[in-house]
């Protein structure tokens, strides 16, 4: 918030939850009466106004060398419904009890590792393969080749996305160009929290696998992340594939 008031961007500088204070991450996340309350009640039993650090940043790097793999996962996770909590204020005029906080917060991390135990015994796990050129899937399967790319200078991302057949006939396409807006640390902690989401995602399916695969083997996602990444390209989900993204397709089918 502060950032983007220096910015000369027009925010709302009081904290949709207290309603008191100038509202900025550290406050949001940390010092702000419900979110002191989570630290304090929550099983890792912080006192937040006690610990030196003034930032989230600072605070997420010092409790990084305190605790433990368990005790950071509840951390992140927690940090994210604050945010959750905090966002739902904002939008919807929703205040939730600290203790619904703690609660939601233990009870989703503990589906996360339900998952996560699952897709260990399973056949879910993340592969590194060296494919070189598109493989397609068995007939019973849909596989969506995914890429992403960043240009850090001018704060932008790209994703892009195709959904295939056994026979590599293309069922959908996805673009998204994004924009940069938080601090790099403050970005690699709710990644964590984007990547529990996908897992558990995962879990809801029958068979799901994630395959690493080289650039030449996943050309159509690369094209699609890359273009949105030049501005070229434009946003969308459709059933169909753009112009441009045809030769790419066609080489994939014709290399099958
Ligand atoms: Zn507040």
């Amino acid at each position: 918030m502060d950032n983007l008031q220096r910015k000369h961007v027009l925010v709302d500088l009081e904290c949709p939850v207290c309603g008191s204070d100038m509202e900025s991450v550290a406050h949001c996340v940390l010092f702000c009466p419900v979110a002191w309350a989570v630290w304090r009640g929550s099983p890792l039993s912080l006192r937040v106004s006690e610990l030196p650090s003034s930032s989230f940043a600072d605070f997420f790097d010092a409790m990084c060398t305190e605790l433990g793999k368990a005790q950071l996962e509840l951390l992140c996770t927690l940090s994210w419904r604050i945010w959750g909590s905090r966002n739902d204020a904002h939008w919807n005029g929703r205040r939730a009890h600290p203790q619904q906080i703690i609660e939601g917060g233990m009870n989703y991390l503990m589906d996360y590792q339900r998952a996560q135990k699952s897709m260990e015994r399973g056949s879910r796990a993340v592969q590194m393969h060296s494919e070189t050129k598109w493989k397609p899937p068995d007939e019973r399967t849909v596989k969506i080749n995914v890429d992403g790319a960043i240009a850090e200078q001018h704060r932008v991302f790209g994703v892009g996305a195709m959904a295939r057949d056994h026979c590599g006939e293309v069922l959908a396409t996805m673009a998204y160009q994004g924009r940069v807006v938080a601090a790099a640390k403050i970005v690699e902690a709710y990644l964590g929290n984007i990547l529990l989401d996908c897992k558990l995602l995962m879990s809801s399916f029958l068979h799901c696998q994630v395959k690493h695969v080289r650039q030449t083997g996943n050309a159509v996602a690369h094209e699609l992340a890359k273009r949105e990444l030049q501005g070229e390209g434009d946003e969308f989900l459709r059933d169909e594939i753009p112009d441009y993204l045809a030769p790419f397709a066609t080489r994939d089918k014709l290399s099958m």
